[in-house]
């Protein structure tokens, strides 16, 4: 190839757009962002970044390989990567008052991962909340690297009352003897005793990980109570409703830990982390730390408690009868509806949300007799009491059409979407 001939593909290489290279994948990502706009998702762990934080992950930062950590990397050409990450950790400490962060973890799976990494031997043992109440796979899934090399031991939730089993717990501990207690799940709505949990863990000699991945906005708000100073380790994701980039977080209050947690993290379960998302989750902590965030996560507890309260008066069971957290779970037993018909017709509807376990459920974890919903990402995009009422309204025809109107359930599905669109039009994103 001449001198100028490789100029110009070298030219065409920097400048020509992905709708010209790759038509196929830009008309799946404007597919993509239609739907996003047109839906209004209850999804638990969905949320949306601010404008500013995605300009911080689409930046020239994500063209770097950075290994180890600030003043202490393996490559030359760092200065402005560790000023970037120093601001996402010291934020990030500032944010839940401890003396120790890790933003690194490509995902809360990694986050905990280095956890066990760093604290545990393999086959040492591990008392975690089991998955059909509510664990999650990091936790102890038989076919996740945590269920594989580790002894899980499993604590459940009272089936009446859908509210972790203490007694149950503290016996499990003090017969296994766990050298790790983890509390956290996926979908477990209420608030969780971490002083009380600490109190057995101190009776054992085990250390405490909370994993707080679905309230972590919460805590950092102030809405939620913080796990510090009960648990060794605190774990969590950064894209639910901290609003940042996905990724992970590792936390704790004591430097001797935080030592062991950098090596686990690198070089121990990771090489190079993402230092785009590292940039991001700097900007979204920052945006964490302004009042603003406070009215958010607030509302995001609102809209949840609403959501719940709505549902409640329409005749449905709600899982602890309500929630301390983004997280609203829907029995649907009594009804005799599964959670894969519910998610299956609400999302006809425009409405995401994904079917779940509930508290003793007799059914698959692929069919299940329970809905998750989550509110954070409705409150991103502005829903506030008003707006809740309508959705949580438009839920609940849709699961009654289920149960009453078997027949006319895609007539049902189509009037529902029609006003999820037009609310969610009301409420665009990423426009201006
Ligand atoms: C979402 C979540 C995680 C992390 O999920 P990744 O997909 O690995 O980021 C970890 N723990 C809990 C409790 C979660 O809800």
């Amino acid at each position: 190839m001449s001198t100028r001939a490789a100029r110009e593909a070298t030219t065409a290489f920097f400048t020509t757009e992905l709708s010209e290279t790759d038509p196929l994948m830009r008309g799946a990502i404007e597919r993509e962002e239609h739907r996003q706009q047109r839906q209004l998702e209850l999804l638990a762990p969905k949320n949306y970044t601010s404008r500013a934080t995605r300009e911080a992950f689409r930046s020239i930062v994500s063209f770097t390989t950075i290994e180890g950590y600030p003043g202490k990397r393996y490559h030359a050409g760092m200065d402005n990567l560790d000023v970037i990450e120093n601001l996402a950790r010291d934020r990030a400490k500032e944010l839940f008052k401890c003396r120790y962060a890790n933003v690194q973890p490509h995902s809360g799976t990694q986050a905990n991962q280095a956890v066990f990494f760093a604290l545990l031997q393999p086959g040492d043992t591990v008392l975690s909340m089991s998955l059909d109440a509510g664990g999650h796979l990091s936790h102890g899934l038989r076919s996740n690297f945590s269920g594989r090399y580790f002894t899980v031991v499993s604590y459940g939730i009272d089936p009446e009352t859908g509210l972790i089993d203490y007694d149950q717990l503290t016996d499990l501990a003090r017969q296994h003897r766990p050298k790790l207690v983890i509390t956290g799940g996926s979908s477990y709505p209420r608030a969780v005793d971490f002083a009380r949990l600490r109190a057995v863990c101190d009776e054992i000699g085990a250390y405490l990980l909370a994993d707080i991945a679905h309230f972590a906005g919460l805590v950092a708000a102030g809405v939620h109570p913080s796990p510090f100073p009960h648990t060794h380790v605190v774990t969590s994701t950064t894209n639910k409703n901290l609003r940042g980039p996905r990724g992970g977080l590792i936390l704790t209050d004591d430097p001797e830990l935080g030592r062991k947690l950098d090596s686990a993290i690198f070089p121990g379960v990771q090489g190079g982390p993402l230092p785009e998302f590292i940039a991001a989750r700097a900007v979204a902590f920052g945006e964490a730390l302004e009042p603003a965030f406070t009215e958010y996560a607030q509302a995001v507890l609102d809209n949840a408690r609403r959501l719940g309260s709505v549902l409640q008066k329409r005749g449905y069971d709600i899982v602890t009868g309500g929630t301390d957290t983004p997280i609203v779970m829907v029995d649907l037993r009594r009804h005799g509806l599964t959670g894969d018909l519910a998610e299956r017709s609400l999302e006809n509807a425009g409405i995401p949300c994904n079917k779940n376990l509930v508290p003793g459920d007799p059914q698959k974890p692929s069919v299940t007799s329970g809905l998750r919903f989550g509110t954070s990402a409705v409150t991103t995009r502005g829903l506030r009491d008003p707006e809740l009422r309508i959705l949580a309204g438009l839920v609940a025809d849709v699961l009654d059409g289920l149960i009453h109107q078997p027949n006319h359930v895609t007539k049902i599905e189509a009037e529902v979407r029609t006003q999820v669109e037009e609310l969610a039009s009301r409420f665009p994103i990423y426009q201006h």
